[in-house]
């Protein structure tokens, strides 16, 4: 699945709702999984951390559709910047 037919699918699942709710409290929602992920990272348990993964990466989704972001270009904009590449 390429990143834009996820973020489609996102849009079509739960635009309604996150954009009723509003981006400020749907950005709680995602700050909440992103500390889900770092306490599943921290106690090892693998199969937690990969459902928190997902769990953060459709809520990232979901704040790039709020702002009517396309994660496409955003993504191959970061990896076409020679600013984003590792420093030595
Ligand atoms: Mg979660």
């Amino acid at each position: 699945m390429d990143i834009s037919a996820l973020q489609e699918i996102v849009k079509q699942r739960y635009f309604k709702t996150d954009n009723e709710r509003g981006i400020y409290h749907t950005a709680l929602w995602f700050h909440e999984e992103v500390g889900e992920l770092s306490s599943a990272i921290a106690s090892g348990d693998k199969e937690n951390a990969k459902e928190e993964f997902a769990d953060v990466l459709m809520w990232l989704m979901t704040l790039a559709n709020l702002m009517d972001v396309n994660m496409e270009e955003a993504v191959a904009a970061y990896l076409n910047n020679p600013r984003k590449l590792p420093t030595k």
